[in-house]
């Protein structure tokens, strides 16, 4: 299994090996080993979706030099959900497709690709022990003999699906580490995006599910568990009776929302962080963030995507929340929750971004002094409103845009890390020599380098000793 793009990815690969195992197979962590390969794709940009594309060709050429082993090779993830039909024709080399809908189904849906090309092979090794092709006329043929071949297709429409607590899943995060999926899909219309294309309408799961998962992973040992979806302040919110959206107050009178989700895990005994990940601004409320304040467990950091902060750039991303509505949020969150670290990303070069609208982004990005934060560069996504905009940016002026940024806020990082010299803090050690404080999401944001190792998985408090670029030292 190799996974790319983010933890939603990821969480998917781990539902996907959890049914492979429970059909009673194994895994492997050496490739010439396995019977099937499977790629878990990402379409979320271009960029994701070329070095997807690589790692099919590259788990293809690879099988190529194991030639008897007649490796077969499935594609699952995003990439697979929105293009697979295209794919088929382009990609000969695959044996199958799957969607979102099938994560749950990938050990039978392997066993029916085995068995299609067993059949033929079986036969042809029992009578004359050369297996590097197959019979005509079957279902799965050898990629290089037959031009005609086509992949399976178990992909469906409008995905539904989101697990529940005893969906088996192989984590595939350090043992005290785990992303913990709250909801999936995304009723927003953000022109630039295509994923609610890709992962369907926002569906929550139920506070039962989510608590007795976290229950045991806490009794598994795990410390540190991020709570995502496409949309995570959105939580519950699809399940009110009443229409709940952007201009709605959220609020736990209406119905389950995020904030009566985080009073329920504040009750789990244990010594853990909970770290919410992919927040919309638009359904924060007042109740969140006391609620946040008052939380042992949850982590004093936010991941907060805004995109944009000019009131034009926004109104033509359609991320249905204005400047005034995120500066004051801003401003609740730095006073509500002492200490919070706040990241968020912007895009530059979207259509029709002006020099001014730029500048103003810079100066938000100055003022604002965030703990993390990305830049990506607008990326035409065929299928979404911006990509049919005027005022398509060359990748030139994106470039130049990207950096300014970039430095501008490498800047900002450096006096943030060099000004927490001195103070003590809590950390988690996921390697002998490698921690992270409170403020730092898994894979994404900067680490703590310890000068004596550290127990691997356990929390420990140090004073920090200096800084190296975003990086603190102990
Ligand atoms: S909130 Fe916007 S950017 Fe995020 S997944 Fe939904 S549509 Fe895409």
């Amino acid at each position: 299994m190799i996974s790319l793009g983010c933890a939603k990815n990821l969480v998917d690969a781990e539902i996907m090996l959890g049914s492979v195992l429970e059909r009673g197979m194994e895994i492997t962590s050496n490739a010439d080993d396995a019977d099937v390969l499977v790629i878990n794709t990402c379409a979320f940009i271009d960029s994701a979706k070329e070095e997807s594309i690589d790692a099919i060709l590259e788990a293809h050429q690879q099988r190529g030099l194991h030639k008897g082993t007649n490796q077969r090779l499935i594609v699952s993830g995003c990439m697979s959900q929105r293009f697979a039909e295209e794919l088929r024709e382009q990609l000969p080399e695959v044996d199958a497709f799957i969607g979102l809908d099938q994560v749950r189904e990938l050990g039978t849906i392997v066993e029916r690709v085995l068995q299609e090309h067993r059949t033929p092979n079986t036969e042809r090794r029992t009578s004359n022990a050369d297996n590097s092709a197959f019979g005509v006329g079957c279902s799965v043929f050898d990629v290089d003999s037959d031009p005609h071949r086509q992949a399976l297709n178990f992909v469906t429409p409008r995905p539904t699906y989101i697990p529940d607590y005893d969906t088996p899943r192989f984590r595939l995060t350090p043992p005290h580490s785990a992303f913990l999926k709250i909801a999936e899909g995304c009723n927003h219309p953000c022109s630039f995006c295509v994923i609610p294309q890709m992962r369907g309408r926002h569906r929550s799961r139920t506070p039962e599910s989510v608590l007795t998962e976290i229950r045991a992973l806490v009794a598994e040992g795990v410390r540190e568990i991020n709570l995502i979806s496409q949309d995570t302040t959105y939580y519950g919110m699809d399940l009110w009776t009443e229409k709940a959206g952007p201009r709605q107050p959220v609020d736990s009178a209406r119905g389950l929302t995020l904030a009566s989700l985080l009073r329920e895990i504040e009750r789990i005994d244990g010594e853990f962080w909970i770290r919410l990940l992919y927040t919309h601004p638009a359904h924060w409320s007042d109740e969140l963030i006391e609620t946040i304040a008052g939380c042992r467990h949850v982590a004093r950091y936010i991941d907060i995507p805004l995109q944009h902060i000019d009131e034009m750039m926004l109104r033509r991303m359609r991320r249905e929340t204005g400047r005034a509505h995120i500066e004051t949020l801003i401003a609740k969150l730095r006073s509500g929750i002492p200490g919070v670290a706040l990241r968020t990303t912007f895009i530059v070069g979207f259509p029709g971004e002006t020099e001014t609208e730029l500048a103003t982004l810079l100066d938000f990005i100055e003022r604002t002094r965030f703990e993390r934060l990305g830049i990506f560069k607008y990326s035409r996504e065929e299928g979404s409103r911006a990509a049919k905009m005027p005022g398509q940016i060359p990748a030139k002026v994106k470039n130049e845009r990207h950096r300014r940024a970039m430095t501008l806020q490498q800047k900002i990082a450096y006096e943030i890390a060099a000004d927490r010299i001195g103070s003590e803090l809590k950390l988690l050690v996921d390697q002998p020599l490698v921690a992270r404080t409170e403020a730092d999401a898994p894979d994404v944001d900067p680490r703590v380098i310890l000068s004596q190792p550290g127990p691997v998985g356990e929390f420990i408090t140090r004073k920090i000793q200096g800084a190296r670029g975003y990086d603190l030292l102990v």
